[in-house]
């Protein structure tokens, strides 16, 4: 019998991995910080504070709202511009508030979280080669919209006071200048994201001013609207200054305010020519957004109860003892006043740049928090600087600052 000829050895060959084929818009944004960030709290048991959002739940009254939606039928899709009852909701708190009447169905978009509302707006609104200022550091989707529209971002610089302590403030002269012929939008957010700064009736002032000459755009990012700490600060919305309400288009959101970041609702308010911008984009990104969970903010925006303010009262707290034991191991700690973050200047512990440092944070100390470099133009400005986000339980503050402690 003959032996079976052995055939030609096969040796695999090593399949080479697809490089990712990601559009050149993107490219330049690289993969999220907040996820590298939170990978390495998982793999260090670090105690998460990089990503800003609440370890517990949001209020009963929105969950038993959704729950009672979903159990009543409200399966299909929402109406393009949001449920009504969700719509008369913000529309009735925005007025009760004194901050104007609006037509709940002609002025007020629902949208998949506020971020998809900035999305909208800047895709709406804005023409290859326009232009929009965009205040830095800041909240990333903004420049990110700005590349999916063609459009240019032009920065104008918070900057940290000079002797600690104090707010983040902007250069007047700075904001003249970035606004040119090509300029059809601003973005202003308010209460800011990472700064904790909440911007001064004067300083909105200024900024409605540049608008009202040239007839720009105000995109107000307001997320933080109710989570200001300082009795003699009130939120201003931008809408509400002299001769803004036809330029501005004010978004917002109900995770902030409610613990609940993963519902994503959110919404923008603007008069209909503006709103016209808003929806041209909505309904071919989103249409309309989960229906049973609009019913639960509807509920959640009418009767609150405490549940705001507790929470409010939570991060105040929380604010004061993290700011002071970031202050007693050697860093400087700059004011807070609204939003759940504060930065600090970590550069007197000698720990490198801000990458650096909060990689020595996750690992050898066992906190996670965000280097702000990342919500630069040019990544230098922020490489001093630390983010911490301060929207967690007491019991989590507690072990954090225990463990800032070997920082000193
Ligand atoms: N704007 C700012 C300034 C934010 O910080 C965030 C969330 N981090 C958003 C918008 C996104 O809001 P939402 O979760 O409602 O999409």
């Amino acid at each position: 019998m003959s032996q079976p000829q052995p055939g030609p050895v096969s040796v695999p060959t090593p399949t080479p991995t697809p490089t990712p084929r990601v559009a050149q818009r993107f490219v330049p944004f690289g993969g999220s910080i907040f996820a590298e960030m939170t990978a390495l709290a998982v793999k260090h048991g670090a105690v998460n504070l990089s990503q800003g959002f609440p370890d517990f739940d949001g209020p009963e009254v929105a969950k038993g709202a959704a729950i009672e939606a979903i159990r009543a039928g409200h399966a299909q899709y929402a109406r393009m511009m949001g449920v009504p009852t969700l719509n008369q909701a913000i529309a009735e708190s925005w007025a009760e508030r004194g901050f104007g009447v609006v037509d709940p169905d002609a002025c007020i978009t629902v949208t998949s979280g506020c971020s998809e509302a900035i999305v909208c707006s800047i895709l709406g609104l804005l023409n290859p080669g326009d232009e929009v200022i965009v205040f830095q550091p800041y909240f990333d989707f903004y420049t990110a919209a700005a590349a999916m529209a063609g459009a240019t971002a032009r920065f104008v610089t918070l900057r940290p006071p000079a002797s600690g302590n104090g707010a983040f403030t902007f250069d007047a002269g700075e904001l003249r200048r970035a606004f040119t012929a090509r300029t059809k939008a601003i973005v202003v957010n308010t209460p800011h994201n990472p700064t904790g700064k909440v911007f001064t009736r004067e300083e909105l002032e200024l900024i409605a001013g540049e608008c009202l000459k040239r007839g720009v755009v105000a995109i107000t990012d307001e997320v933080y609207e109710h989570l200001i700490y300082e009795p003699g600060m009130p939120h201003i919305p931008m809408c509400t200054l002299p001769g803004m309400q036809d330029l501005t288009i004010t978004l917002s959101s109900l995770g902030k305010s409610f613990s609940l970041t993963g519902w994503k609702i959110g919404w923008a308010i603007a008069p209909p020519h503006l709103t016209a911008a808003v929806r041209a984009a909505h309904q071919f990104i989103t249409f309309s957004s989960a229906t049973p969970l609009q019913h639960g903010a509807a509920a959640a925006i009418r009767s609150p109860g405490d549940s705001v303010s507790r929470l409010r009262e939570l991060f105040r707290s929380n604010r004061d003892r993290l700011s002071a034991a970031l202050t007693a191991v050697g860093l400087t700690v700059y004011a807070s006043h609204g939003t759940y973050f504060v930065m600090a200047d970590h550069s007197a512990l000698g720990l490198g740049d801000d990458r650096a440092f909060c990689r020595y944070l996750a690992e050898r100390v066992g906190v996670a928090a965000i280097p702000p470099s990342v919500f630069y133009s040019d990544p230098a400005l922020g490489k001093n600087l630390v983010r911490f986000a301060y929207c967690k339980k007491a019991e989590t503050m507690d072990e954090a600052i225990r463990r800032l402690g070997a920082l000193g």
